[in-house]
């Protein structure tokens, strides 16, 4: 399963029914986007006119005014918070983080979308300036809030953080009347492909996308896409010279590698992935209910996504939702799946499964059922290789 590099390097590698994790390797890439990361790291180029083009591209094929490349979406957030401070004030560009002659050192955020990315922001030396609470949030709030410090508001666009917070809509509009930048972090928010230009139509000023997710580009990629008078201020902090965001540095490799993989994202048969991913979902549903799971299609993804999960409930499960990931994930080969918010069910992600990978999924589900039923009828394991969840604490 693994190649051989991990192994020499005793590092265990996972099917991924999760998500695409950083914390495991965010996605896998395609093969046309290895390739263009081994040629770009044939040469020596110069890297901000490499910049220019690679954004130039990436924001033609988004449909955005202008986009430029990040090492991901968080330092996105950091660029793009950098970038509404600062704007193209080359001298204003080296005072970060220090707020030194920033008149704009504040950003506003809902305070039901604090999570932990928004230490991304924090560290450009911006203070956060909360709206509401984490029921609800009014327009007054927004209009109180925003004043001649405010550099820009952050959105967290996700079904995660939607419960109490202003719709989108309502953000720009307000932003808008002031003068003040919105932007949107819309890290994993695809499919629909059309989210890559969504939320920039809807009048957001930047809008930001991880490489490493459901683009298959590189883990330590991104971008940050919108007006192009912001992203000219971004570009001053991408890491090329002395900037807050030098240690966030874009390489060659990355810049090559992203752009093979939004290349590949928007020329995909979208039709023919969602197709896939129902198949994939209705095979785990249909085979793990054979194995005696509660399995069941779930929509949409996990943040709001349009695709579909498999949610299996422990309810009724002789072993608890942690119990069956621990187990999976210690088995052999192992597998990674996802938790439900109260940590009851399990949830199985189609998106970095393939059908083989599917059908081990399966197998060991049902080999961890299967154990656990032989231990409670007292009988011995009918598995070697899986132990039962249960004993093993
Ligand atoms: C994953 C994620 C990020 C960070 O993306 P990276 O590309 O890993 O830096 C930021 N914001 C949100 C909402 C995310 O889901």
């Amino acid at each position: 399963m693994s190649g051989g590099l991990y192994e020499r390097l005793g590092v265990k590698t996972y099917i991924n029914a999760a998500d695409s994790y950083t914390m495991i390797g965010g996605s896998r890439m395609p093969p046309e986007v290895v390739a263009a990361m081994a040629e770009a790291s044939r040469h020596f180029v110069p890297l901000e006119e490499l910049h220019l083009r690679v954004g130039a591209r990436i924001a033609e094929l988004t449909r955005n005014e202008a986009a430029v490349v990040t090492s991901g979406a968080a330092a996105g957030l950091t660029v793009a918070t950098a970038a509404c401070m600062t704007g193209t004030d080359e001298k204003l560009v080296r005072k970060l983080p220090t707020l030194e002659g920033i008149e704009k050192c504040e950003v506003v955020i809902h305070r039901c979308q604090r999570n932990g990315f928004d230490m991304a922001i924090a560290q450009t030396g911006a203070r956060l300036v909360e709206i509401g609470d984490v029921e609800s949030t009014f327009a007054w709030q927004l209009e109180d809030a925003i004043g001649p410090r405010t550099a820009c508001v952050v959105y967290f666009t996700s079904s995660q953080y939607d419960r109490g917070a202003l719709p989108l809509a309502d953000v720009i509009r307000i932003a808008d009347a002031r003068g003040v930048p919105v932007v949107v972090d819309a890290a994993a928010q695809l499919p629909p492909v059309d989210n890559l230009w969504r939320y920039t139509r809807m009048g957001a000023s930047l809008v930001i996308f991880s490489g490493g997710k459901t683009l298959f580009g590189p883990q330590s990629s991104g971008f940050v896409a919108g007006r192009e008078a912001l992203v000219a201020a971004c570009r001053l902090h991408v890491g090329a010279r002395i900037s807050i965001g030098r240690p966030m540095k874009v390489g060659k490799e990355e810049l090559a590698g992203l752009l093979a993989a939004v290349e590949r994202y928007v020329a995909l048969d979208h039709e023919a992935v969602r197709a896939g991913h129902e198949a994939l979902v209705g095979r785990l549903c249909a085979g793990l209910r054979e194995a005696g799971y509660a399995a069941s299609r779930q929509y949409p993804g996990p943040t709001g996504q349009d695709y579909p999960l498999v949610r299996v409930d422990l309810g009724e499960a002789p072993f608890s939702a942690e119990r069956l990931a621990a187990a999976l994930r210690e088995g052999e080969p192992g597998v990674l799946v996802a938790l439900t918010w109260d940590r009851r069910d399990v949830l199985l992600n189609p998106l970095h499964l393939r059908e083989d990978e599917a059908e081990v999924v399966i197998t060991r589900m049902r080999a961890v059922m299967a154990d656990a039923l032989a231990e409670a009828a007292e009988l011995p394991g009918t598995t070697g290789a899986a132990r039962s969840p249960d004993s093993n604490s």
